[in-house]
């Protein structure tokens, strides 16, 4: 049993392979019941369940996959149900959990050297720079999600600005800078600046218009008042899809400005990117991602690919290597043998290990195609549309504000968001989140769930209205 080199791998293959298979038909029965699978509440003593002694025995695997199976899976978050539209969760492919357990097989380390694992994420960047229409010799990373890929794209901005020795010197002399964003602006762009050293107070919010982007004359007006001050304006951050509203800020606009003003432009499109894959008018929404230096987007959110996956793309690929790249004796690159390999991507991010996120990326890609992945996002937008008609229709509802690609916000008459967004949470019937639009709370709808069909929707507006009217 504890023979060396075998104290960890199974003792007894035939066993191990058996609870495999029925581990994984679990997995499977649960991907294929999904739209029967809402969000449980985990039981009071899951803390305990799952707690780990200082000397724990060893169940060996079958046991832990029993646990897993029984007490761990059915208490996940939810998102993979056809009525989940809360915060902005993906749902997740089924072809993913096929790719997470070759990615596991594998245990590829992607932080370089020469191997297919590289070859692989390298072919979803080139494939997501093309998406973006940005040029060959554009460089990408996957990232976790992006939070970390906005810190990538602001240092690269940051190196642009003030030159590579900031690398070495740090920020002590280089006095405030300023990094533009829109008042509903995610607050990674605030983490970014403050993980960087600059405080968020470097990120200054510019109200939106009423069209929803950002006012373009405010924010023209806060960087002359910026430069006034000698504070140094770094960069404009165009939101596309805010997390609170949905709204997409004018991208070609925002592209002219910082041309203009010599500013690095950086597009949040989290979840928004992807309407570049949508129907119109949909996609006309991020007209002008193109031109910006950078862009951070997630796989996980509208992709649907399972957690964790989002990605940096950056114009000025030598740039961003020159941002990140540092080898010491250890890992410098052969020419030839395991050790080589042209692109090793812990030139571009902050990890050295990395995993095989790629895998999962390029299996939803080639799986689905980009025509089901289009007609999925674009569906999206028209359920959205469609909720926004339903809430106007009733009388219990009242849109919060026009409705531009996949979130719905919406007020009630009566009775407390929260405490409907709680109801329904608990019934299983639908996941909404709350939110709070010109003071007011109100229930907010993000869809990115290829499970959603229009008859989601109504089920779930009529959830509401249902819990709206029993409040008085
Ligand atoms: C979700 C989201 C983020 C943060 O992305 P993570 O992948 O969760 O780190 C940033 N911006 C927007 C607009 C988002 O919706």
């Amino acid at each position: 049993m504890t023979k060396p080199g075998y104290r960890i791998d199974p003792a007894d293959p035939e066993a191990f392979r058996r609870a495999f298979h029925e581990l994984a038909a679990a997995c499977l029965d649960r991907v294929e019941q999904a739209r029967a699978l809402p969000w449980v509440p985990k039981p009071e003593t899951m803390a305990d369940t799952v707690a780990l002694g200082s000397d724990e025995p060893g169940l060996g695997e079958a046991e832990v996959f029993a646990m897993m199976r029984g007490e761990v899976m059915p208490y996940a978050t939810g998102n993979t149900h056809p009525r989940f539209f809360g915060w902005v969760h993906g749902t997740g492919q089924p072809v993913g959990v096929a790719a997470e357990m070759v990615a596991a097989a594998m245990n590829s380390n992607l932080g370089g050297r020469d191997h297919g694992a590289m070859a692989v994420e390298q072919s979803v960047i080139d494939w997501s720079r093309r998406m973006a229409g940005l040029p060959e010799g554009a460089s990408g990373l996957l990232t976790t999600g992006t939070s970390q890929a906005t810190i990538l794209a602001l240092s690269a901005a940051r190196m642009k600005l003030f030159g590579d020795a900031v690398r070495k010197d740090g920020i002590a002399g280089l006095g405030r800078v300023r990094v533009y964003c829109v008042d509903g602006a995610h607050a990674c762009i605030e983490k970014a600046m403050e993980v960087m050293g600059h405080g968020s107070c470097a990120a200054r919010h510019i109200p939106e218009g009423p069209d929803g982007a950002m006012d373009m004359a405010a924010l023209e007006a806060a960087i002359a008042e910026d430069r006034a001050a000698r504070i140094l304006p770094m960069a404009v951050v165009g939101t596309a899809g805010s997390v609170n509203t949905g709204n997409f800020d004018r991208l070609d606009a925002i592209a002219g400005l910082c041309g203009r003003e010599g500013l690095w432009f950086h597009v949040d499109g989290a979840f928004g990117f992807w309407a570049v894959l949508a129907e119109a008018p949909w996609c006309d929404l991020v007209r002008g991602v193109d031109r910006a230096d950078s862009i951070a987007a997630d796989f996980h959110k509208w992709i649907g690919v399972p957690y964790d996956c989002g990605m940096v793309l950056m114009r000025d690929g030598d740039l961003h290597r020159r941002t990140f790249s540092t080898r010491p004796a250890y890992l410098e690159g052969q020419g030839a043998g395991l050790g080589g390999g042209e692109t090793w991507f812990t030139d571009y991010g902050l990890e050295l290990s990395r995993g095989f996120r790629a895998l999962k990326v390029w299996a939803a890609i080639k799986a689905a195609g980009v025509p089901a992945l289009s007609a999925t996002i674009t569906d999206n937008c028209r359920q959205a549309a469609m909720m926004a008609e339903l809430v106007e229709a009733s009388e219990v509802l009242e849109l919060a504000q026009p409705v531009q690609a996949n979130v719905c916000c919406f007020y009630l008459t009566r009775g407390e968001a929260s405490a409907v967004a709680t109801a329904l949470q608990l019934s299983g019937e639908a996941v909404f989140s709350t939110t709070t639009l010109n003071g007011r709370e109100c229930l907010r709808a993000a869809i990115v769930n290829h499970r959603t069909t229009e008859e989601d929707i109504r089920l779930a507006v009529a959830a509401v209205e249902r819990e709206v009217r029993a409040a008085g």
